[in-house]
Formats: structure tokens, C-alpha cells, sequence
């Protein structure tokens, strides 16, 4: 039996904590910004309301099912495609049918590169910059595992079977860097030569389809996630400055380096030779999916000085509100 999953699958105050947690960080923002931003308030008076009661039951309803070691993977890679279909839907729906599904109306293109490659271009830390930021100070990478509107399509794309493909490791890095300084130095070149703004939007364009064909051939093919793993630069800022929270994966001395952890990861971050080492990449996205299939129990988190199974109890928690935030609050 897996016990840091199992034994807290039925844990009342957490989910009362869950709960209450939601209903007043929705309240909060509902109240305080100073615009109508929940939809529910949009499609009929009060409705803001009803719409909080049910995502923070929908909080708890997540966090029971994440709790559950057999179908952690399996619900943790549905609820994100989950969110990345209702994203883009709000965003279709916002374009085509009626601008009550946008956020505030102000378009932009949404493919992650866009939070660097934007605040580059205008020279400002703006919104989506900070939004970012916390979410990294708040919940470590769960930005690339649980949250971010684009990386649960390359999750579905590379499927649920693992396939072994070593030749792509050594470049990786090279790759990662290459496409973050580009994503950076673009726009402060299109800045500098003053580029007219079809030319702008002709490169983002560009750029935007480059990502979806390396889902749609390279993931797939793969097997793994080498859009989010090899391509993305937020995947990349991610990956350096997850440390800034304190939630840590680790194996401990139950492991018997028996490799069934191996094809559980999509993010190539655990090989044979890190098992070895008892490490994991840095491109590890801390998912957890690696944590449910081991069956000695022997991968968990730990935020400093907490034991492992609060650790994981407190990391599930933070997800599922941060999950249903996003899921009510994010949209273009
Ligand atoms: S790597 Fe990029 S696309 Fe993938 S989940 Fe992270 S931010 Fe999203
Ligand atoms: S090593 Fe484990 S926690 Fe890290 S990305 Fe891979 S499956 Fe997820």
C-alpha cells in the first residue's frame, strides 16, 4: 500500500480547509477587482456567486481524486487538458459569439512564450509576468504539470505509453537556452528596427505553429512531452527557478532501483543513471506521476522540515486551489 497517498484519501479537515480556502480567495478577488470577472456574475445576477459554491466543491473533488495513487496520473493529465480545452473554448467562444467570455477583452496570442517574448516587447513586467512568478513562489512547477493553458495538449499528445529515446538528451539544454534567449532577443530586436506589427504577428504566428507541429509529430512520436520538455522557454524558466519554493521530490531508502518509476515520467527526468544517483533532471516537473507508480513508496515531496506525507497533503491542497482559480479566473 502506498500510505502517503492512501491514508489521507478520506482526511476531513483537509478538505474543509480546501473548501473554505476557495470560497474566500474567489470571494476576495470577486469583490476586489474592480471589474465583473467571474463569469457566472456575467451570465446571470448572482450567478458569480453559485459559481464559487461549485469550484470550491469542485476543489475538494479534485483533491479526493488526486489523493488517489492508482488514478493520480490519469486525472491529473484529464483535469489539465480539461483546462487547456475550456481556456481555448472561452477564447473561441470570446471571438466568435460574444466578448462575455473574455477577460478583459484586450487579445493576445496565447502560446506561453508570449509571457516573455510580451513583456520584452513593451519593456515592462506586466500581469501575466507576476501572475507567473507566484504561481512559481506558491506551488514550484506545478505551471508545467497542473496549470499552464497550453502544456496539457503536449501531455496529450504524448500519450499514456512510455517509448526509450536517449539520442535527444545531450541536446536539450543547448535547445532550451537557444529558444529562451531567442524568445527574449526577437522582440527587443523587433523594438529596435521599429518591425511593422504584420511582420510581428507573421513571426508569432510562425512560431505559434512551430509549437503545435512539435506536439503534434515530435510528442507524439516521442512519446514524451518534447514540446514542454525541449521547446518552451517558460518550460525552461520554469525548470531554473522552480527552487525558489521549498516543495522538494525525492527517493528514499526504499528504493530498490527497480526502474518502474522510468516510463511513468514524460518530462525525461528520471533515467536509469539518475536512478543511480538518486536524482532527478532538472527539467522534473515535480508532477508526482513518477511518486504514484512507484510500488515501494519510495519517491516523495517534502517541503523543509515537514514530513513527507504532510508535504504531499500540502502540495495537493495548493494545487487543486490554484487549479480552480485558474480554471475560473484564467482567460484572455
Ligand atoms: S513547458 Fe511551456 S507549454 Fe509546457 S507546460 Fe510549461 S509553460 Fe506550458
Ligand atoms: S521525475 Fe517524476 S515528478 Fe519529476 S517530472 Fe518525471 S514523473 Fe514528474
Amino acid at each position: 500500500m502506498k500510505t502517503g497517498f492512501c491514508k489521507y484519501t478520506t482526511k476531513q479537515p483537509d478538505s474543509v480547509l480546501l473548501f473554505t480556502t476557495t470560497v474566500l480567495l474567489l470571494l476576495f478577488v470577486r469583490l476586489r477587482v474592480n471589474f465583473t470577472i467571474l463569469l457566472g456574475d456575467r451570465l446571470f445576477p448572482y450567478g458569480g456567486y453559485i459559481q464559487i459554491l461549485l469550484m470550491s466543491f469542485f476543489a475538494v473533488w479534485i483533491y479526493n481524486k488526486l489523493n488517489n495513487p492508482t488514478y493520480y496520473a490519469l486525472y491529473r493529465k484529464r483535469l489539465w487538458l480539461l483546462f487547456c480545452f475550456w481556456f481555448f473554448l472561452q477564447f473561441l467562444l470570446g471571438i466568435w459569439v460574444s466578448d462575455i467570455f473574455l477577460l478583459t477583452g484586450k487579445l493576445h496570442f496565447p502560446f506561453p512564450f508570449m509571457i516573455v517574448s510580451g513583456a520584452a516587447y513593451r519593456t515592462e513586467i506586466g500581469f501575466m509576468i507576476i501572475l507567473f512568478l507566484v504561481t512559481i513562489l506558491l506551488s514550484g512547477s506545478a505551471w508545467c504539470s497542473h496549470l499552464c493553458y497550453f502544456g496539457g495538449f503536449d501531455s496529450w499528445a504524448s500519450g499514456n505509453k512510455y517509448k526509450k529515446r536517449q539520442w535527444i538528451i545531450p541536446i536539450q539544454w543547448g535547445v532550451k537556452l537557444s529558444v529562451l534567449f531567442l524568445s527574449v532577443l526577437f522582440p527587443i530586436l523587433f523594438l529596435i528596427t521599429e518591425t511593422d506589427i504584420r511582420s510581428i504577428i507573421t513571426v508569432i504566428i510562425m512560431a505559434g505553429f512551430t509549437e503545435i507541429a512539435i506536439m503534434l509529430f515530435i510528442s507524439r512520436q516521442q512519446k514524451r512531452m518534447v514540446h514542454c520538455t525541449w521547446f518552451c522557454p517558460i518550460g525552461t524558466i520554469v525548470a531554473i527557478t522552480k527552487f525558489i519554493n521549498p516543495l522538494r521530490i525525492r527517493f528514499n531508502n526504499n528504493c530498490t532501483h527497480c526502474g518502474k518509476c522510468i516510463p511513468a515520467c514524460k518530462y525525461n527526468a528520471i533515467t536509469p543513471e539518475s536512478i543511480r544517483q538518486q536524482k532527478f533532471h532538472l527539467t522534473c516537473t515535480r508532477c508526482g506521476d513518477c511518486k504514484a507508480s512507484c510500488p515501494h513508496n519510495a519517491i516523495e515531496y517534502q517541503y523543509n522540515g515537514i514530513s513527507p506525507s504532510l508535504s504531499h497533503r500540502i502540495f495537493l491542497i495548493t494545487v487543486s486551489i490554484l487549479y480552480v482559480l485558474f480554471f475560473s479566473l484564467a482567460r484572455i
